[in-house]
């Protein structure tokens, strides 16, 4: 999976005031279709990020130390829209990346100042250039570059967890080992 981030125009999303009732919004540049993103950015919407206000209750004190209200402080937060996209070559033939790029406005995170992410599923570390190859993409670790070259070729490898018995593990550990070498060696030099 690659994470990309994502357009999403602020009018599509409905805002809540400290009361509790809603923020009128202008209009939602996503419903115009096609390149809405370059619309909406030019509009000085900022759609690869999102901005939120939360109200935080504060006591008021008095001269004492005394609670004799609350008061609600705004709290403003902002965060780059993500999304997760299959760079799996068995899904889309592979495009899924460059499709949602070209077609939907994602783009690269480090285009935005971010670390680029660990390929591997929810992984979420930033990627090591030891364990990126053009084959399979980029990993943060060994580990994940290994699983996902090994999936990529359908190669099945033994799950450890659930083996119980001391040699057996070992066993077991030995052919996973061997196993996910196999799968990526081939396409980088480790
Ligand atoms: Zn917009
Ligand atoms: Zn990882």
């Amino acid at each position: 999976m690659v994470t990309l981030a994502r357009p999403i125009c602020p009018n599509s999303q409905r805002k809540q005031n400290a009361d509790g009732s809603f923020v009128e919004t202008g209009a939602n540049c996503q419903l115009a279709g096609g390149q809405w993103w370059i619309d909406c950015e030019e509009r000085g919407h900022d759609p690869y990020f999102s901005s939120r206000t939360y109200y935080e209750p504060v006591d008021v004190l008095d001269d004492e130390g005394f609670v004799v209200g609350s008061k609600k402080k705004p709290i403003h937060v902002k965060r780059l829209n993500t999304a997760q996209v299959a760079l799996s070559r068995r899904i889309n033939s592979g495009r899924g990346v460059q499709n949602k790029m070209e077609k939907a406005g994602f783009r690269r995170v480090s285009d935005f100042g971010y670390e680029e992410v660990c390929q591997y599923r929810n992984c979420g570390n930033p990627t090591n250039k030891k364990y990126t190859t053009p084959a399979f993409g980029a990993y943060c670790s060994y580990d994940h570059l290994t699983l996902i070259a090994a999936s990529e070729q359908g190669i099945l490898v033994p799950q450890i967890n659930g083996v119980t018995e001391g040699t057996r593990i070992e066993q077991v550990r030995a052919k996973r080992d061997d196993m996910l070498r196999g799968a990526v060696v081939r396409h980088m030099e480790l």
